[in-house]
């Protein structure tokens, strides 16, 4: 690739769990890459091996502020993504999805380029269809607390189609189910990291409700193949693609794996569980295989053991 073929590619969110896994792809694929985070729940601990490359930029700024950059494509993915972190400020949240999509709307309006947008499988609240496809329309509590969140997220939705019908622009929206990996916060809240870190502290893993609702877990590095495979070969497909793991699991089964793998006898404890919380998720992913030919390889036994080795060493070096 020649200086002249390099793309410059914008990552909000880039700091976060996904962006920083995705600005490290993108680099090492040849791309000039911009970081933008505005460091609510990202750290610069994820991107900290990147700050000396020449082909990586860091840029402090709020989404919900516009912005003047030239750049040929941008991957919106700035938005707190664990219940706990968007919860704690509703307005926030709806303001970084909403307005944060109309700024990168019209940057990517602006200079032409492609955008993508990461959606999620909150777009189908707590869902009466199983598994989940693309042309279900959801059941979302537009007042509840995950609302903030969801309707946030299926608004941003809302804009970006607009922009594709009014102005042509190029879209792709992805609907992200759960994914897990190393570079997760230690304190993110999300189901996945707080049993392993609560496991290997010997502390109680808690289970909220009874444990029998589910969840389908994709490893990270299969979902950032996802994006890249849905961003430049896709065609004129604009989305929304479910891109996730349809392994299915009880949250109970996921504790009782965790700890195992670990090795450990610690207690398992029974706590409230959070209001909305959807029952049973599951990808469809018939689309992305057949559009992109795109699924998920780590097995969720490699990619735990993975993410245990990571949070590990975490944990040791406090
Ligand atoms: P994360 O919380 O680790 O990362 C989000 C990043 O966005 C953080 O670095 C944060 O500091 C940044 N950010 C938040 N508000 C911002 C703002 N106003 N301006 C600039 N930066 C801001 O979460 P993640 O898991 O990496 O999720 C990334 C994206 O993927 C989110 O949009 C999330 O909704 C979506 N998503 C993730 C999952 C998942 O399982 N990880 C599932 C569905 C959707
Ligand atoms: N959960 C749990 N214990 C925890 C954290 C989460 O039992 O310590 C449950 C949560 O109630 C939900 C599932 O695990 O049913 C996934 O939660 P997470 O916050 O990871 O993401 P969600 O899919 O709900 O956005």
């Amino acid at each position: 690739m020649t200086e002249f073929d390099k793309q410059r590619i914008l990552v909000t969110g880039g700091a976060g769990f996904l962006g920083s896994h995705l600005c490290e792809r993108l680099i090492e694929d040849g791309n000039d890459v911009i970081c933008l985070d505005n460091f609510f729940t990202g750290s610069k601990t994820n991107i900290r091996h990147l700050l000396n490359n020449d082909k990586f930029e860091l840029l402090r700024h709020d989404v919900t502020f516009p912005i003047y950059l030239e750049v040929d494509k941008i991957y919106n993915l700035a938005c707190p993504a664990s219940p706990v972190h968007y919860q704690k400020n509703p307005v926030q949240t709806t303001k970084t999805s909403v307005q944060g999509a109309i700024n990168m709307l019209g940057l990517a309006k602006r200079v032409g380029a492609r955008i993508f947008q990461a959606s999620t499988s909150e777009v189908y609240g707590d869902p009466e269809v199983h598994p989940q496809h693309e042309n279900y329309w959801g059941k979302v509590n537009p007042i509840g607390p995950r609302s903030c969140y969801d309707e946030g997220k299926r608004c941003a939705e809302t804009l970006f189609f607009s922009y594709n019908r009014m102005f042509d622009l190029e879209i792709k929206v992805a609907r992200i189910f759960n994914t897990y990996g190393p570079k997760m916060h230690p304190n993110d809240g999300r189901v996945v990291s707080n049993f392993i870190v609560q496991a290997l502290k010997g502390n109680p893993i808690t289970i909220y409700g009874n444990g029998e609702q589910t969840r389908s877990f994709c490893y990270v590095s299969d979902l950032i193949q996802g994006f890249l495979d849905l961003m430049d070969k896709s065609n004129n497909f604009v989305g929304p693609l479910n891109l996730g793991n349809p392994n299915e699991f009880k949250i109970s089964e996921l504790a009782e794996k965790i700890r195992s793998l670990i090795g450990t006898k610690t207690k398992i404890i029974f706590k409230k569980i959070p209001i909305d919380d959807p029952q049973q998720r599951k990808p469809d992913i018939s689309l992305a295989k057949s559009l992109i030919d795109w699924k998920p390889s780590t097995d969720i036994e490699d990619g735990l053991k993975m993410t245990i080795d990571y949070f590990d060493a975490v944990l040791a070096a406090k």
